[in-house]
This record gives C-alpha cells, sequence and structure tokens, in this order.
C-alpha cells in the first residue's frame, strides 16, 4: 500500500498552494484533484482581484500555474476523488476512485464546494437542457437569446452580467426586494439595461417542452403568479461544502463546513487539516483558499514534527 507523509485532497487554489508549501518543506504530497481539476474557479473567466495581476488572469492559466508551481516543487498531482476515508487511527487511510488506499500520515481536506439547486424536478429533468448553474461554462450556448439567473448574491450578479454581455435579455429572480450583492456588483447589474431584476419573486417551475428549456414560471410575494419565457435557467443560490465524506470523522457546522480551529487548519482530528471553501462560508475567496492552504501545509509540517519528538 502506498504511504505518503501528506496527501491533498483537492485541485483548487487551497489544495495548490498546500502542495506548494508543503513539496517546499519536503513532505513529498500526493495531490488528488477530484471531479473538478483546477476547483470552482475554473468555472469563471477573469479573476480580477487575485493580488499580482493587474489586468485581471483567466481563470483556467491560473489554476494551471498553480499546479505547474506545485509540480515544479516535487508535489505529485493526480486525477482522481476520494471516495472512502478512515480517520480513525494514524496513518489515515483513503481511498481513491473506488480501488487504490493510500496510508496518509496527515491529510489536507481541500475538496471545495458546490453550487446548490432549488430542488424543483422541473429543474433537474432540464439539467443539461437549459438548467445549468456556471454561466462561464454555458452561456455561450444562449448568444442573443433569453435568460433567467435566479439568486441575489455576488455569484448571481456576476453571471447574470456574463450572460447579459451574450444574451438579448437577462431576467434575475431575486427572492427579496434588496441584493445580498456587494454594493460594486449591484452597481453594474443596475447599469446593464438588458438585465431586468424580478424582484420578491420565487421559481415555482421550470417550463419547458420535453427537451429544452422554454420558460419559468414565478410566484411573487404578493401571491401572483405569472411565466416568463426563457431558453436558459441559470442558478446562482450558493454553495454547500464537500464535506460528506468526512461528516462520520470531522466535526461540521450546521451548514456542513468543516470546523477549523481558531487561527489554523486544524480540525477535531489531529492530522487532519482543512482548507478553502470547505471550511470556509464566509470568504469564499480563491485568495483567502489560497491562504488557508498555506496554513494547512505548515500546520501539518509542524503536526509531523512534533510527532517525531514524542
Ligand atoms: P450568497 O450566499 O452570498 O448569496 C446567495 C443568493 O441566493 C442570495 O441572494 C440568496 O437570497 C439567494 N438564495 C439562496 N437560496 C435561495 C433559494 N432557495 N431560492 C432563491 N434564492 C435563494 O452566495 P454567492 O454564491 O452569491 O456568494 C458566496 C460568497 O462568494 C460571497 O461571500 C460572495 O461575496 C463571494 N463571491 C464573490 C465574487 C467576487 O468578488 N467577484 C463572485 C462570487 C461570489 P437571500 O439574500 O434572500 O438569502
Amino acid at each position: 500500500m502506498e504511504r505518503t507523509k501528506c496527501l491533498i485532497l483537492g485541485g483548487g487554489p487551497a489544495g495548490f498552494t498546500a502542495a506548494i508549501y508543503a513539496s517546499r518543506a519536503n513532505l513529498s504530497p500526493i495531490l488528488y484533484e477530484g471531479i473538478q481539476p483546477g476547483g470552482q474557479l475554473t468555472t469563471t473567466t477573469i479573476v480580477e482581484n487575485f493580488p499580482g495581476f493587474p489586468g485581471g488572469v483567466d481563470a483556467n492559466t491560473l489554476m494551471e500555474s498553480m499546479r505547474a508551481q506545485a509540480k515544479s516543487f516535487g508535489a505529485d498531482v493526480r486525477q482522481g476523488t476520494a471516495t472512502a476515508v478512515d480517520l480513525g487511527k494514524r496513518p489515515f487511510k483513503v481511498t481513491i476512485d473506488a480501488e487504490t488506499v493510500i496510508e496518509a500520515e496527515t491529510l489536507i481536506v481541500a475538496t471545495g464546494a458546490q453550487a446548490n439547486y432549488l430542488g424543483l424536478p422541473s429543474e433537474e429533468k432540464y439539467k443539461g437542457g437549459g438548467v445549468s448553474a456556471c454561466a462561464t461554462c454555458d452561456g455561450f450556448f444562449y448568444r442573443k437569446r433569453t435568460v433567467a439567473v435566479v439568486g441575489g448574491g455576488d455569484t448571481a450578479c456576476e453571471e447574470a452580467l456574463y450572460l447579459a454581455s451574450l444574451a438579448k435579455k437577462v431576467y434575475m429572480i431575486v427572492r427579496r426586494d434588496v441584493f445580498r450583492a456587494s454594493k460594486a456588483m449591484q452597481e453594474k447589474v443596475f447599469a446593464t439595461p438588458n438585465i431586468e431584476v424580478l424582484w420578491n419573486c420565487i421559481a415555482q417551475e421550470v417550463l419547458g417542452d420535453g427537451m429544452a428549456v422554454t420558460g419559468a414560471r414565478l410566484l411573487r410575494k404578493d401571491g401572483t403568479v405569472f411565466d416568463i419565457q426563457i431558453d436558459g435557467f441559470f442558478l446562482g443560490i450558493g454553495h454547500t461544502p464537500a464535506s460528506a465524506l468526512f461528516a462520520p470523522w470531522l466535526t461540521l457546522d450546521g451548514n456542513g463546513y468543516i470546523v477549523t480551529e481558531g487561527k489554523s487548519a486544524a480540525t477535531s482530528v489531529p492530522g487532519v487539516f482543512a482548507a478553502g471553501d470547505v471550511q470556509d462560508s464566509r470568504y469564499r475567496q480563491a485568495i483567502t483558499a489560497a491562504a488557508s492552504g498555506c496554513m494547512a501545509a505548515q500546520d501539518a509540517e509542524k503536526y509531523l514534527i512534533a510527532q517525531q519528538n514524542n
């Protein structure tokens, strides 16, 4: 059975930064990228707020650079997803793709978070037929067409702005009479003529012709039900951390985020550390994820040194 000093799960900014630091600390880390290599950032286009890139940086390019930097220090970056974990005793056992078991002296969980859906049967039915949680992945298909984005946070606004640059018209379906998004983002939305915000509305049903989305049925707070004609239905209603695998072992908060101790990446199991969006319900930025990956690697290194000295 293969054994490593440091196993990192997750190929986003947190995982790769952990790999850079762990490699430089001679931990010879193995990193498994998971379902979405490059992490959630690869579902966006230009990242304008990552320091060091005054003109912004393409998200995929940024992630490829992080991956290359981790590899340049010797990190063993692999494709694969953890399907089972045993954190009962050290070395921890992590099963990859239900077949390979790796023994790890320390584990860094940087598995990120995934987009939420409303949970409507019709939404499920039209996934891949006009329902999407990634405007930058699927927006291309809606050139000069009409789409809707559900949500009022930064993600929804960013999706709406991106789609507005392609589509003829973008509806935003917002359940309250205010946005949750930052002021800067709101101002951009209000300044975009082909975005119409439908306040106080929830989507009751995605309408379609059996193959593709043709509309949505909305319920306004005053009780009015009405339909809009759309070709695409995009979700921007937040995220769920990818922590289910760890729930039997690690302490999670009420929303499923892994709880870390104070100013550290330590979880409730000594030797297991968490970094990035899987433990951060608040900031959820590439730069904060990267920073917490650095913390996790340093904590893992210190943990191993302390174990040797015991
Ligand atoms: P948020 O939790 O900030 O916003 C979620 C939005 O979806 C809210 O408007 C919420 O409504 C709405 N919503 C949630 N559930 C439902 C539902 N079932 N039906 C209808 N509406 C629903 O998530 P985001 O993904 O937008 O942002 C997460 C974090 O990432 C934030 O900190 C944000 O600032 C950050 N971010 C930053 C970006 C940037 O700086 N470029 C880009 C994207 C995200 P309500 O307000 O009523 O709860």
